[in-house]
């Protein structure tokens, strides 16, 4: 008898897998996928190139607690991500900065100017409801056209004024000459890759690992005393109130015949292309090597879901599966499909932290499920 089937071996099931089998639980953990690490799971390529399967996956936290813990199972890299966003036949730095600005339009502008400047551009309104307010209340409506409408259209499917606001600020816009992309305290990539982080943190005689299987062929086979769930909670429950929306993407990687791609980790392309985002891994990993890898993320309507899609409708289609959810005593939904957030990995590994606290707190024994 299994304490727990833990369905999915991403962040949110392999760190719950992890902490409760470090309490002795008998832990089964599966996954469809052929491999463990969820989407951030990473690969060696056919060139010995260190890349992520699922786009690129970049650490960054303010939590030291998430930080500590991950810090058991590997050792860190110090990499801040840099991004530069290609508009109007240049490449500029994005998070826009004094520099986009200046290099943009050939000014001159202090750092003390640009707040006045970007004033004069704002359209202030009084209530930042959608994903567009947040940047033209900013910075006005050009540089919100050239830098995010084109951007977000693409990878969403979607205007920005039809999405919450949460989904442009993650971008924040800078008055200062900071060009990183994040400014959070702790800021690296794990120095061996994640999948290695992952079979360091599963390697646990209580933790038996399933792959290629669909939790689905083997709940009634299986005996288990509870089971936490990390995939799309509309599939847990046969889509019965209808689908809800999850973003996907295609990752066309390749593998170049030269030593560097391009000057920075990412390249972002807001206009034009079909792509998003180009990423040059070697930033990433650190990794020397004659040839370089890089990907393409082209948005899709359907495939793998990727991204919970945050807008009104959506969200109020999430908290009716969400009640059926509650209803069911044996079952932790949690995760970034599972709780249908915009989720980084750092906040997934919190939210797995927080569950797993809640579970020991009231760890009663209780009537077995199956
Ligand atoms: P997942 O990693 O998706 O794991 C869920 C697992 O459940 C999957 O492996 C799936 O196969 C499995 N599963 C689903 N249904 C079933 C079933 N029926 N039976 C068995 N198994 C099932 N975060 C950052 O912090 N920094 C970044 O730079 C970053 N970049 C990203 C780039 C991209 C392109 C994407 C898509 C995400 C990015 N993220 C990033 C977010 C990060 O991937 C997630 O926060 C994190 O991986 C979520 O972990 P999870 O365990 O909730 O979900
Ligand atoms: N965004 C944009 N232009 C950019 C970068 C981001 O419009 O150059 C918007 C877009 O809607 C994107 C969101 O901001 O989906 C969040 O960007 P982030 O880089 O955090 O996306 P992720 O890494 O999660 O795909």
């Amino acid at each position: 008898m299994f304490d727990y089937l833990i369905v999915g071996a991403g962040f949110a099931g392999s760190v719950l897998a992890e902490r409760l089998a470090n309490d002795g639980k008998k832990i089964l953990l599966v996954d469809k996928r052929p491999h463990i690490a969820g989407n951030a799971y990473d690969s060696y390529n056919d060139a010995g190139l260190l890349v992520h399967d699922y786009g690129p996956h970049i650490f960054h936290t303010n939590s030291k607690e998430v930080f500590d813990y991950l810090s058991q199972f590997t050792q860190w890299r110090t990499y801040e991500h840099r991004v530069l966003a290609s508009v109007d036949g240049q490449l500029v730095p994005m998070p826009i900065n004094l520099d986009t600005v200046n290099r943009l339009y050939n000014m001159n502008l202090k750092p003390a100017e640009l707040e006045g400047y970007f004033a004069s551009l704002a359209e202030p309104k009084e209530i930042i409801r959608t994903s567009e307010d947040v940047v033209v209340s900013k910075v006005g409506r050009e540089l919100y056209e050239k830098f995010f409408r084109g951007y977000t259209r693409k990878q969403w499917g979607l205007d920005p004024s039809e999405l919450d606001a949460s989904v442009t600020a993650r971008v924040p816009i800078r008055s200062n000459r900071d060009d990183r992309y994040f400014t959070d305290t702790y800021q690296a990539m794990p120095l061996h890759g994640y999948t290695r982080l992952f079979q360091r943190m599963l390697a646990h005689p209580n933790i038996s690992i399933l792959l290629k299987t669909d939790y689905r062929s083997l709940v009634d086979s299986i005996p288990f005393r509870k089971m936490i769930y990390t995939g799309p909670i509309d599939a847990f429950f046969d889509y019965q109130f209808g689908k809800l929306p999850y973003r996907s993407l295609e990752f066309r990687h390749e593998i170049l015949d030269r030593e560097r791609f391009q000057s920075v980790g990412t390249i972002n392309y807001p206009q034009d292309q079909p792509f998003t985002r180009v990423t040059e891994f070697k930033f990433l990993t650190g990794q020397r090597h004659q040839n370089t890898s890089i990907v393409y993320e082209i948005p899709r309507a359907s495939g793998d879901p990727y991204y919970p899609v945050p807008r009104k409708e959506n969200n109020e289609l999430y908290h009716k599966y969400q009640q059926l959810a509650a209803a069911l005593p044996h079952v932790l939904f949690t995760g970034r499909l599972a709780t249908y957030k915009y989720y980084n990995m750092d906040q997934v590994v919190s939210q797995s932290l927080a569950a797993y606290r809640k579970l020991s707190k009231t760890a009663q024994e209780e009537p077995a499920m199956a």
